[in-house]
C-alpha cells in the first residue's frame, strides 16, 4: 500500500488560531510552486522504491484550491506518469470555501479528485468571524450545494469546537446544522491556542478565554452522542464516518503504512526495516534551491528501532477505534503486545477494552488520550 501527501502552503489569508505552515501567497509564488512539485514527484521517482501505484493521494495545506485546475491536472499528470494512481484511488482535496465556484468544482471532479474536505468550521457567522475565516454561513453552504452540484459524493466537513463562551445548546445548534448537509465524513478539532499565534497573546493578555477541561470533555461527549445517533462511526479520536467511508489516506498513516510526501512542510513515512520518517523543511527558499540543483529537498528526521516503532504502533493505533491487533502486534514484532507493554497495560487497563483480537479505547479513554498514552510511550 501507498501514499502521497501533497502539500499547498498558501492561504488567503491567516487565521489567528493556526500554526500550520502557511502563509499568503501571490500568484506567480503559487505558479512557480506548481512547477516545483513536479520536479519534487520526478527527483521522487528516481529516489524511492515505494511501492506504486499510489492507492491514495491527499492535497492538504494552506489551502489546496487556491491551485488552477489546470495546475491540479498537470500535478496530477506528473504522478500518474511517474507513479501510476490505482484506477479507484482515493484522491482528496482540501477546500476552503471561500475560494471555490461549481466550474472551478466540475473541473476539479474531471481532473480526478473524488473526495472533497471543506473546511466549513463554523456554522454560525459569529465563531467565522473569530476565527478570521474568510467566508460565512451562507458561502459555506452554497459551497456544499456547488460540491454536490459538481458530482462530489464524497464530502468531508470540518468543524471546530471547544471555541470561547460557546455553550452545549450553541454547539448543538451547529451539530443539527452540520447534519442536513448530510456529509459522508466529520472531522472535529478542539480549538487550541498554540504558541506563536496571534490567539496565544490574545488569550495571554485576557482578551480571550479557553473553554476550560470541563466543558471541553461536555461538548466531545454531546458530539460523539449526536453524530453516532445521526448513523456516523465515531472511527477515530477526530474523525467520524457514514458506513464505508472511512477516509483511506488517514487509514494508512495510522497504520503506518508507506505515506510519501511532498511540498514544503511536508512529512513522509517510508516502510523501511522498521521505519523511517523524513521531512521537507518548511522553507520555500530552501525548497526551490534544492530542487533547482537537483536535489531531493527531503532530509532523514528518525530512523526507528525496534522498540521506537512498537510504541509508535501502540499510540497511532489506539487513536483509532479499531485499536491495536494483538495479532498483527506480535507478528510484525515477534512479541506479544502484554510482554512489551505490561505496566501501561495495567495503568490504563480502566479505559481499555480488550477481546482475545483487539485492545482499544472508548470514549473516556479518548478523553484522556495524552495522558493515557504516556505509559506507552
Ligand atoms: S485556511 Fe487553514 S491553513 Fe490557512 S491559515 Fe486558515 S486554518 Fe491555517
Amino acid at each position: 500500500m501507498s501514499s502521497l501527501y501533497i502539500h499547498i502552503p498558501f492561504c488567503t489569508s491567516k487565521c489567528p488560531y493556526c500554526d500550520f505552515y502557511s502563509q499568503v501567497g501571490s500568484q506567480q509564488q503559487i505558479n512557480e510552486y506548481v512547477e516545483l512539485l513536479t520536479l519534487n514527484i520526478k527527483i521522487l521517482e528516481d529516489k524511492t522504491s515505494s511501492p506504486r501505484p499510489f492507492e491514495t493521494i491527499f492535497f492538504g495545506g494552506g489551502t489546496p484550491s487556491l491551485l488552477s485546475i489546470k495546475q491540479i491536472e498537470k500535478i496530477l499528470n506528473r504522478v500518474h506518469r511517474s507513479f501510476g494512481i490505482e484506477t479507484d484511488a482515493e484522491i482528496t482535496l482540501e477546500a476552503n470555501p471561500g475560494t471555490v465556484n461549481l466550474e472551478q468544482l466540475q473541473g476539479y471532479r474531471q481532473a480526478g479528485i473524488n473526495r472533497l474536505s471543506l473546511g466549513i468550521q463554523s456554522l454560525k457567522d459569529e465563531n467565522l468571524q473569530l476565527l478570521g475565516r474568510i467566508h460565512s454561513v451562507s458561502q459555506a453552504g452554497k459551497s456544499i450545494d456547488a460540491a454536490r452540484s459538481a458530482g462530489f459524493d464524497n464530502l468531508s466537513l470540518d468543524l471546530i469546537f471547544a471555541l470561547p463562551n460557546q455553550d452545549l445548546p450553541a454547539l448543538e445548534e451547529e451539530i443539527f446544522a452540520l447534519l442536513d448537509f448530510s456529509p459522508e465524513h466529520i472531522s472535529l478539532y478542539g480549538l487550541t491556542f498554540e504558541e506563536g499565534t496571534e490567539f496565544s497573546t490574545r488569550l495571554q493578555s485576557g482578551e480571550l478565554s479557553s473553554c476550560g477541561e470541563n466543558l471541553y470533555a461536555e461538548q466531545y461527549r454531546l458530539l460523539h452522542e449526536q453524530l453516532l445517533a445521526a448513523g456516523y462511526e465515531h472511527y477515530e479520536i477526530s474523525n467520524f464516518a457514514r458506513p464505508g467511508r472511512r477516509c483511506r489516506h488517514n487509514q494508512i498513516y495510522w497504520q503506518r503504512k508507506n505515506c510519501l510526501a511532498i511540498g514544503a512542510g511536508s512529512h513522509s513515512f517510508i516502510e523501511k526495516e522498521w521505519g523511517e520518517r523524513w521531512h521537507i523543511p518548511p522553507n520555500l527558499k530552501h525548497y526551490r534551491e534544492s530542487l533547482q540543483y537537483g536535489k531531493n529537498p527531503a532530509e532523514l528526521l528518525e530512523t526507528y528501532n525496534r522498540q521506537g516503532a512498537m510504541k509508535e504502533f501502540a499510540y497511532l493505533a489506539l487513536r483509532t477505534s479499531t485499536g491495536i491487533d494483538r495479532h498483527k502486534f506480535k507478528q510484525k514484532f515477534n512479541l506479544p503486545l502484554e510482554q512489551v507493554f505490561p505496566t501501561a497495560l495495567e495503568k490504563t487497563s480502566n479505559f481499555l477494552r480488550t477481546n482475545h483480537d483487539y485492545y482499544n479505547f472508548e470514549l473516556d479513554g479518548w478523553l484522556l488520550y495524552d495522558h493515557l498514552i504516556s505509559h506507552f510511550l
